[in-house]
């Protein structure tokens, strides 16, 4: 088990939606090179919420690729699909405040009804008042407010959101039952002791629900850093349904350097012929986060 209070313990969190491709790689190593020049800890969740979407062999896969390149975890892996106790707890936690409230408003309607906030259409608050807030199945919803929320990203640098105003009221369990990334997120790095959340430039605009939730749920609040996400040539993130290829497992010296290199990184050649080991004791001892783009996403 992790010790109880490090100074920096940070994590991967990947979905299992396919092997591992080098948009993935990007971030795992992203957030291994922080922890590690930190002297900290590094930490694996596997999100596999949604069981429907996850392929079999995935975890397994991501894991073992992991290992052949060099990163190994620090402590016990966390598969989300195991945690729906602390999920349905946090719901009832926020529940207890009267935060939460039920809504089987469909999307059409969310759509005719609504302003563009940040990520699409802004939930109207149409069943905020709702009555009966237990007997009924549908999705739950996080009343936000219009107080500032404020973080300053460790690449990205200061961001503010309004919740209500670029967000609306937020879903925290889908109406399939199935628990939002956003508290899970939430509940999960609580309980691992995460104190840095490195993580894709695609997420950048959750942070904002994510800090509130550790509000309202009495976490503390980690610190983020939010590196670019690799996108193809069509602007689009690499991921299973953009069709991004496995990392070459073959080699994966020459897969690091690329990754570093994405990352603003500059090995010298012969880094590149160094075995695994001397790959990392470079890496470690020159990360320099100062140099990573502050883009939210670049083309590989
Ligand atoms: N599971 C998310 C992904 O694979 C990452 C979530 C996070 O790092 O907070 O994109």
């Amino acid at each position: 088990m992790p010790s109880l209070s490090p100074v920096y313990r940070g994590r991967f969190a990947p979905s299992p939606t396919g092997p591992l491709h080098f948009g993935s790689l990007v971030t795992a190593v992203a957030s291994y090179l922080e922890a590690k020049s930190h002297g900290g800890e590094w930490l694996l969740r596997i999100e596999n919420l949604d069981t429907a979407r996850e392929i079999p062999g995935a975890s397994e896969e991501i894991l073992n690729t992991l290992h052949l390149f060099g990163m190994e975890e620090d402590g016990p892996v966390v598969y989300q699909e195991r945690r729906q106790d602390a999920y349905q707890a946090a719901l009832r936690a926020l529940g207890k405040q009267n935060l939460i409230y039920p809504c089987n408003c469909s999307r059409k309607e969310i759509a005719d009804s609504s302003v563009l906030g940040i990520e699409g259409p802004v939930y109207p608050g149409t069943c905020r008042d709702r009555k009966y807030k237990t007997e009924f199945s549908g999705a739950w919803r996080l009343c936000t407010n219009n107080n500032q929320v404020e973080f300053e990203d460790a690449v990205q640098g200061i961001r503010q959101q309004r919740l209500q105003r670029d967000i609306g009221d937020f879903v925290i369990r889908r109406a399939d039952g199935v628990f939002a990334y956003q508290l899970a997120v939430v509940v999960d790095d609580a309980e691992q002791g995460i104190t840095h959340v490195v993580r894709g430039g695609d997420l950048l605009n959750s942070t904002p629900r994510q800090i509130h939730l550790q509000k309202l749920l009495g976490y503390s609040i980690p610190s983020y850093m939010h590196v670019p996400v690799v996108v193809n040539a069509q602007g689009e993130k690499l991921s299973k349904q953009t069709q991004a290829a496995p990392v070459d497992i073959s080699h994966p010296v020459l897969q690091l350097v690329k990754a570093i290199r994405f990352l603003g990184q500059t090995p010298p050649p012969e880094v590149s012929e160094n075995n695994l080991r001397s790959f990392w004791i470079w890496a470690i001892e020159n990360w320099n986060r100062e140099a990573i783009p502050k883009n939210m996403s670049l083309m590989f």
